[in-house]
């Protein structure tokens, strides 16, 4: 632009004190276009991680089960999603949120002891707000918040608990009286606040289908009604999310713990036949059992054990196959025993016989969770055959642009959920602290001055001409314009 203006016959001084006004105005443009110090920040990317406990894969196919093909028209499903060993409650849930196999993230399973520690742990007491169980892991709400982004946890397992310092942004207390919608609805709310209180991560839990699935088996036909009702509830959640105005926002994704299996009455295991209770202490329940040897007794119970049942696979701990990634942890016991599927392992039969359980192989199709999503993120009406649970780690961070803590999982191996990459730079959460530019304030003072020096100047020239007594000094101020002249 100043070159055309000089070309154009207009004076140096002109064109420069033009270009220094307009500076200011480039530079604005130009960090509108970094989204970070306009008005015109692009919105976050957004994400709800939703788990109903204990839906088995398999559900969506034995009853119509209409918003959940919703989202998988709309989105994507994963026909096989093989969890994290061993197949309960809280060891998955926290490789959801870490993408960290349970040897990893340290919470092995419901019920657990820590010989370092000296402490015991079950998801039936308080000890699960202990942070010290939870700190060998980063759930990603914290990474998120770290990141400078806020998060939100309803119910979500080990989300009530201060880990690494921090609580999510918003959080409800466990409580599991408080209904599935009303959960829904605080997850709306923090969803929907305000742009700087707005939550970009959310997390949301409910207990269901996994206790009737233990109540009735899963092959009962009770469990019909409870598959319909989960998905009455997945409807209420997508009807929540329109009347928002997030459904369109909002990645959302769908999936569960774990499956579940019918058990057998007469498929029991009493390890009373086997060995004397006082050689160790039982510390975690079927079908993975946990033992601890007292001092000394290790090969003894292990010898008692290990051929002692065809329907249960004893273990020492250095012995469990390398797949289930479950060795590396003081927390795992020296002897783990794993009942076949269908089994259940006990001291004795005096205690409550359950007709659905979890745990097992998680090879085993009955053990695998469900999986869909959907949102702006997402592909539509794609079916994909299998990932691990842990690969959906990266993939969330991926979606939020926030940088992956190391991992077990592989955003290689889920990428194709994805829309192809766009070509411009993925948004980034950016920091909350506020920046400011000084360069429009230098930029339009320095334009300022340019043009009251010009002004001054101009009015000089005019004034001398003007004036016969400055006729000779005009003159010699003139004579360098003149020359420049003829040689254009
Ligand atoms: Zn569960």
């Amino acid at each position: 632009m100043l070159h055309c203006l000089l070309r154009r016959g207009c004076s140096p001084l002109l064109c420069l004190c033009l270009w220094t006004l307009l500076l200011p105005l480039v530079s604005l443009h130009q960090l509108d276009q970094h989204g970070r110090r306009s008005h015109s920040v692009r919105e976050r990317p957004k994400l709800l991680l939703v788990s109903f406990d204990g839906f088995r894969c398999d559900y969506i196919d034995r009853v119509p089960t209409p918003n959940f093909n919703i989202l998988i028209r709309e989105g994507v499903m994963v026909e096989h999603v093989e969890n994290a060993y061993i197949t309960k409650t809280l060891p998955n849930h926290y490789s959801l949120v870490t993408g960290l196999y349970a040897e990893t993230h340290g919470i092995v399973a419901n019920e657990m002891y820590d010989p370092a520690l000296n402490r015991s742990f079950s998801m039936e007491t308080d000890s699960i707000y202990d942070s010290r169980w939870w700190e060998e892991a980063v759930p990603l709400w914290v990474t998120v918040q770290k990141a400078g982004g806020r998060s939100g946890a309803a119910m979500w397992p080990g989300s009530d608990v201060k880990i690494h310092g921090m609580f999510p942004n918003k959080y409800l207390p466990y409580n599991a009286s408080v209904s599935f919608e009303s959960r829904v609805e605080r997850v709306i709310e923090w969803f929907s606040a305000p742009k700087e209180e707005a939550v970009d991560f959310g997390v949301l839990y409910w207990e269901e289908p996994d206790e009737s699935g233990h109540k009735y088996g899963p092959q009962s036909s009770f469990m019909d009604r409870v598959i319909v009702e989960i998905d009455e509830k997945l409807g209420f959640l997508i009807n929540e999310l329109k009347k928002a105005g997030l459904y369109e926002k909002v990645n959302l994704i769908v999936t569960s713990d774990h499956g579940m299996t019918q058990l057998f009455a007469d498929n029991i295991i009493e390890l009373d036949e086997y060995v004397e209770r006082d050689l160790y202490t039982w510390v975690d329940k079927s079908p993975v059992v946990g033992i601890l040897p007292k001092e000394g007794k290790l090969d003894e119970v292990y010898n008692k054990l290990v051929d002692a049942n065809p329907n249960m696979m004893v273990y020492k701990k250095e012995e469990i196959p390398e797949h289930f990634h479950y060795r590396h942890n003081v927390r795992i016991m020296p002897i783990i025993i794993e009942a076949k599927e269908g089994w259940t392992i006990v001291q004795n039969r005096s205690g409550p016989f359950m007709l659905g359980n979890h745990g097992y192989d998680n090879t085993l199709h009955s053990m695998q969770p469900v999986f869909v999503a959907r949102g702006p993120a997402f592909r539509q009406n794609y079916v994909t055959t299998s990932m691990h649970s842990v690969d959906l780690y990266p993939l969330m961070c991926h979606i939020l642009s926030i940088p992956p803590r190391p991992n077990n999982g592989s955003l290689l191996n889920v990428k194709d959920l994805l829309y192809p990459e766009p070509t411009a730079p993925a948004p980034t959460i950016p920091p909350r602290v506020q920046e400011y530019s000084y360069a429009p304030v230098v930029g339009s003072f320095l334009g300022v001055v340019m043009v009251l020096g010009f002004l001054v100047v101009y009015i000089r020239q005019v004034t001398l001409r003007q004036l016969p007594s400055l006729k000779h000094r005009s003159r010699e101020m003139s004579q360098p314009l003149l020359q420049e002249d003829l040689h254009l």
